[in-house]
């Protein structure tokens, strides 16, 4: 029997006492991204829990949420969208700030990303403090989507992120 998708991916992923900043530990999960028999799964994993959902779009929040929301949105038959840093998007955009475990920042999406009936999963590699999904989410439903889901590759659950998070499903494959 092969080993949970769980205990393969909580095995690959490196623990990095004190990055960016002391007092944090950072969640590498490069090793993951190294090994495509496991990503393979992965993308599978995440896209499972919400298969029958009708998600029309996949927002991936800037960077990692795009190495697995484009995969993800493949999956589902899913438009993807990218929720990039301030100044990276060529286009009309909207903006929402938020505060990070370590400092503080802002996403910005095209107004156009998702179309007003859009059912939207997020996708982002960590959950942390619950600050950036819950930015994204915000910034997905001034443009007029309809968030339903949001999927990570790992929760720090003692941040509590998900209470920032009332009315949306939060599904995430490895949990501390
Ligand atoms: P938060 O807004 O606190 O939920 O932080 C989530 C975002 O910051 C995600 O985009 C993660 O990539 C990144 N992040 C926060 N904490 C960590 C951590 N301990 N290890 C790796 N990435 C993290």
């Amino acid at each position: 029997m092969p080993l949970p998708i769980e205990h393969r991916v909580r095995a690959a992923i490196r623990d990095i006492p004190d990055f960016p900043t002391p007092g944090i530990v950072f969640k590498d999960i490069t090793p993951v991204l190294a090994d495509p028999a496991l990503m393979h799964d992965v993308i599978r994993a995440m896209a499972e829990p919400v298969r029958s959902l009708g998600i029309t779009h996949v927002v991936g929040i800037e960077s990692r949420g795009f190495i697995f929301g484009m995969p993800i949105a493949l999956e589902l038959g899913a438009a993807f969208a990218p929720a990039r840093k301030p100044g990276k998007l060529p286009w009309k955009t909207a903006r929402e700030s938020y505060s990070l475990e370590y400092g503080a920042d802002a996403l910005e999406m095209h107004l156009d990303a998702v179309s007003a009936s859009g059912r939207v999963l997020v996708v982002d590699d960590v959950l942390a403090t619950g600050g950036t999904a819950d930015a994204a989410v915000r910034l997905i439903r001034r443009i007029g989507g309809d968030v339903v889901g949001l999927a990570v590759l790992t929760e720090l659950t003692f941040l509590g992120g998900r209470a920032r998070l009332p009315g949306i499903l939060v599904e995430s494959l490895v949990r501390y």
